[in-house]
């Protein structure tokens, strides 16, 4: 896809976009087994950005998510993220370039059961070598904004579903990624959680200019979010904007 047709009316330039994704095929096997789960996605993110990715369970969207964090390989095509081709960077290079850059939640949450809501949360500015004054204040920041600073000392296990699942948003944040990847991340939610997730994720976006994409069946979350990007079999549908 062309970067004018890409970027549509937003008035920003190609080298703006966090992420650009151009011609992007991903198939998996081969002959009979062969599952065509990506073919010919096109689409920008912009920075400060909000955006849902919509679709029938199948339709593709973990698989996208996984290639633009640079978890999967794409068959054809390019994914960029802050103007680096993630398919040809080295797993060190890309380690270093997530830990800085991305922030992600995958449907599992892999909150480490070991470490409390605050030390959880603290993770990724202790890889960073952040000092510990001001890795503390940034998580008190944090988890007052998500309104849970009372549950800062509890462990993972002793924290309801909608708490873990903040827990893991405010992990994600931490560090100030320019991007945040969540996978599904209302599917287990009540409404009163979704509410509150929705929330925090708006405050996120809003507050620190965090370009995000979540992938979503909800049409709460659909509401609530500036653009939806639909994928059908692998496509994006035409529309999307
Ligand atoms: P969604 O997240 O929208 O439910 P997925 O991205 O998980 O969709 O899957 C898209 C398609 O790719 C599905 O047909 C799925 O079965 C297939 N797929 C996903 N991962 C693999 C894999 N590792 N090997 C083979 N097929 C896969
Ligand atoms: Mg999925």
């Amino acid at each position: 896809m062309e970067g004018r047709k890409c970027l549509g009316n937003r008035g920003i330039t190609a080298d703006m976009n966090v992420v650009t994704v151009e011609g992007l095929d991903r198939i998996y096997g081969s002959g009979r087994t062969r599952v065509e789960a990506l073919m010919e996605v096109s689409f920008c993110l912009a920075p400060g950005e909000l955006s849902v990715l919509v679709g029938a369970s199948g339709s593709g969207k973990t698989t996208l998510l996984n290639m633009i964090a640079g978890f999967d390989h794409p068959t054809g095509g390019t994914v960029r993220v802050l103007d680096q081709e993630i398919g040809v960077m080295g797993e060190t290079a890309l380690a270093l370039f997530r830990r800085q850059h991305l922030g992600f939640v995958f449907q599992a949450l892999n909150l480490i059961p070991t470490l409390s809501a605050t030390e959880n949360v603290e993770l990724p500015l202790t890889l960073l070598g952040i000092p510990r004054s001001a890795r503390r204040v940034r998580v008190c920041e944090l988890l007052e904004c998500a309104g849970l600073r009372d549950r800062a000392a509890a462990m993972p296990g002793e924290l309801s579903g909608g708490e873990q699942q903040r827990i893991a948003a405010l992990r994600a944040v931490a560090a100030r990624p320019k991007l945040l990847l969540m996978d599904e991340p209302t599917s287990c939610l009540d409404s009163s959680n979704t509410a509150d997730l929705v929330g925090l994720l708006l405050d996120l976006n809003q507050g620190e200019k965090i370009c995000m994409l979540l992938t979503t069946h909800d049409q709460r979350v659909t509401r609530a979010v500036p653009r939806s990007i639909r994928l059908v079999d692998g496509r994006i549908a035409d529309g999307q904007d």
